[in-house]
């Protein structure tokens, strides 16, 4: 097990659910998971009451939330309460938000159980539910008290899960580490198949890159835009199809090479090698929503400042700049994309 540091939150890689226990109070706990998990692990949760969601992007909201408190004043769950999310990136979003505002905020943890949610959405202390058509509109940044990866439960994922896991994983690499993205090209068939070095190491390292960039800007003032690479697309995708996240971040990373390139930051050569890793990992580089469309879902991104946007570009592999680009530029580029 290896711990990683990131502000006053600890990441567990390779602790095991049976183990929670140890990490958080021995009362006035309520777990919040879903089905799938739920059916799953439910005989290795420890023995506190549970609240058990269903699935999908439609339930992280604020009427989900809601439900949430009513359990948790019924439940007679105080301020010294502490909710332990244990799932994917829906289910902690969800708990770190209510736990968040519940009282003015109790205090919370995660066993996180999809690669997505163990390398980018329980850590970093985002928590946002979604709103009207919004993606993660309504949320706040408060840190976890801890972040549990255990790896044995990557086991039950269904490969699309991992596929879209590793699109996060490089986007780390392709922001900050290009020896690490050499490595997911040397192991790429290892990853996919849990290979038990390969992905340990692989989280491990995500992780890191994570926690150097949000410990120097928490609340996404500078450095921290650069984790929303390949993003701008992405939220417009999941929009207007039923893509998963993780297969979004990847046609969403693709456009943002190819932006790079066509401005003149990275070279033809570089595009191309990205496409092949994202392609050899099964991941979408393209789209057939029209452009359109997705045009005008970039234009009300939450990230709209004004007329202009803080675009993630590459300038190399392991390098990401961000550039203030005008909204007409963005939607032109996706109309040509
Ligand atoms: P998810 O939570 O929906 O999990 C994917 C599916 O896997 C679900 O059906 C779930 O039931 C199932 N599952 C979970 N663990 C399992 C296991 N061990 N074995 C078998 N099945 C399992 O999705 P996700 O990909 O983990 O997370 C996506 C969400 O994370 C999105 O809502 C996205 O916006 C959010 N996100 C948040 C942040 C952040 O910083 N807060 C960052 C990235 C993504």
């Amino acid at each position: 097990m290896k711990k990683i540091k990131i502000k006053n939150s600890g990441i567990f890689v390779g602790e095991k659910l049976e183990n929670v226990k140890n990490f958080m109070p021995a009362k006035n706990v309520m777990i919040i998971t879903d089905v799938n998990v739920d059916r799953l692990y439910g005989d290795k949760f420890p023995d506190f009451p549970k609240i058990v969601l269903e699935t999908g992007e439609e339930i992280k909201n604020l009427s989900t939330v809601e439900k949430i408190i009513r359990r948790l004043i019924d439940s007679g769950i105080d301020r010294h309460g502490f909710l332990l999310g244990i799932g994917g990136g829906i289910v902690s979003d969800i708990t770190g938000f209510a736990a968040s505002v519940f009282m003015r905020g109790i205090s919370f943890g995660f066993v996180s159980t999809t690669l997505l949610s163990q390398v980018d959405a329980s850590v970093g202390g985002k928590n946002g539910v979604n709103f009207d058509d919004y993606k993660n509109i309504v949320g706040n940044f408060n840190q976890p008290a801890f972040v549990l990866c255990d790896m044995d439960m990557l086991k039950t994922l269904p490969q699309k899960e991992i596929r879209c896991g590793m699109g996060e994983v490089v986007k780390h690499a392709l922001i900050a580490d290009a020896g690490m993205f050499e490595y997911i090209e040397k192991h790429y068939k290892k990853a996919l198949a849990l290979d038990k070095d390969v992905i340990e190491h692989i989280v491990y390292n995500s992780v890191m890159i994570k926690a150097e960039v949000v410990n120097i800007d928490e609340k996404e003032q500078g450095q921290r835009k650069k984790l929303n690479f390949g993003h701008t697309l992405a939220h417009a995708l999941e929009k207007y199809s039923d893509i998963s996240h993780g297969e979004a971040v990847a046609v969403g990373m693709m456009f943002a090479a190819k932006i790079s390139s066509k401005i003149g930051l990275l070279d033809e050569n570089t595009v191309v090698r990205i496409e092949n890793l994202l392609k050899n990992l099964k991941l979408p580089v393209t789209t057939n929503v029209e452009r359109l469309l997705l045009a005008e879902a970039v234009e009300k991104d939450k990230k709209k400042n004004d007329k202009m946007l803080d675009f993630v570009l590459l300038d190399k592999i392991g390098e990401a700049v961000i550039l203030p680009v005008t909204m007409e530029d963005v939607k032109k580029w996706v109309m040509e994309f």
